[in-house]
């Protein structure tokens, strides 16, 4: 006999994407070699736009949603893993091609998770998420260029969401002085509690750039691409440097070559989707170590999982502050 456990599943048919609260089986379960229950998801950027069918994120069906989990394994025929483990899971194609968190239990490769590091606990692991542990992953992209505290301010756009929240939370605990910008100056507080030291309205980031702006920023981390990211290239400070993680403006990038060779700025790529495992832990052990949890718990909510449909259309339409983080039932 084999177990029955809830799931959100989408399907396809000749009229499009359809996503249904389920309840499955163990042989729905996908291949892998360590099962888990599901113990908290999340909700990302990416999970919205699969669950409306906004953007063609799910790409085999019927397959369940959600990017993120954090849980227990409950069977295990991976070497690094065994029952009674409490690991996270992000990315790897999970929640795309691979069933993913929004479910009560998952299988995966042992490949793709990451034991859950000392000082975390699974809510906290969810409240971080993909958003988070991608912030951290620009975070020390700024640092491998050698940006320390100290050296200038450091932007971080799209403040108010989730990568840009826990960027801003985490650069000031390390010491940053941080200049935050939000397309929601309302919220304001909310983000200089988390320790940004001045906030401004994204709006003066919205027009076309000009090549060279004034000199303002000693590093970025930009989520918005487009003329956002435009303006920042063009505010950069000699041998600055952005971290460029995200598209919620604009996939485009409308800039010319003049920050790059006549300031000698840099770009610095971030995928958290197949970012290799030995960077993923010490990306995980940063957060654990560098993330003021009473920071995380004001910029995080909890979310009902029967809520998560709604919240997909919320968080596409920038309603969503902060992070999600869903109980698994
Ligand atoms: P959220 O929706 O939580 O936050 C995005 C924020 O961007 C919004 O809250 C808003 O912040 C700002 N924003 C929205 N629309 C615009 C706009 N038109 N112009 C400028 N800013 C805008 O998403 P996440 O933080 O989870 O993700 C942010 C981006 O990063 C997404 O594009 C996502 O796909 C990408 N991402 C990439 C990853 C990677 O591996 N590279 C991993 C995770 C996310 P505010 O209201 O404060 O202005």
């Amino acid at each position: 006999m084999t177990d029955q456990f809830q799931a959100y599943q989408i399907g396809k048919s000749d009229d499009g994407q359809r996503c249904a609260l389920t309840q499955l089986d163990d042989s729905d379960l996908m291949e892998g070699d360590v099962t888990v229950r599901v113990e908290y998801t999340t909700l990302n950027y990416k999970d919205g736009l699969a669950l409306t069918g906004r953007s063609p994120i799910i790409r085999k069906f019927p397959l369940t949603p959600g990017i993120d989990f954090s849980g227990t394994v409950i069977d295990s025929s991976h070497a690094d893993f065994k029952d009674g483990d409490q690991v996270i899971l992000n990315g790897f194609g999970v929640g795309e091609v691979h069933s993913g968190g929004f479910a009560q239990k998952a299988r995966v490769s042992g490949d793709w998770l990451v034991p859950l590091p000392d000082g975390l606990d699974m809510r906290h692991a969810m409240a971080i998420g993909t958003a988070g542990y991608t912030a951290m992953l620009s975070v020390m992209a700024l640092e491998q260029h050698g940006i320390k505290p100290g050296d200038g301010d450091i932007l971080v756009t799209g403040a108010s969401g989730g990568v840009g929240s826990v960027a801003v939370a985490t650069l000031s605990k390390l010491g940053h002085r941080v200049v935050a910008t939000t397309g929601r100056m309302n919220e304001r507080d909310f983000l200089v509690g988390l320790g940004a030291a001045d906030v401004l309205d994204r709006a003066d980031f919205a027009d076309k750039a000009r090549p060279l702006g004034k000199e303002l920023w000693s590093g970025a981390i930009d989520v918005a691409g487009g003329n956002t990211l435009a303006n920042v290239l063009s505010q950069l400070r000699y041998g600055g440097a952005a971290a460029i993680c995200g598209l919620a403006e604009s996939m485009n990038l409308p800039t010319t070559v003049a920050p790059f060779i006549l300031r000698g700025i840099s770009m610095y790529g971030i995928d958290s989707v197949m970012a290799p495992i030995a960077k993923r832990k010490i990306a995980w052990q940063r957060l654990a170590s560098d993330l003021d949890l009473a920071l995380l718990d004001e910029l995080s909510f909890d979310l009902d999982f029967a809520d998560l449909p709604q919240a997909a259309e919320d968080i596409l339409a920038g309603k969503i502050r902060g992070r999600a983080v869903v109980k698994v039932p």
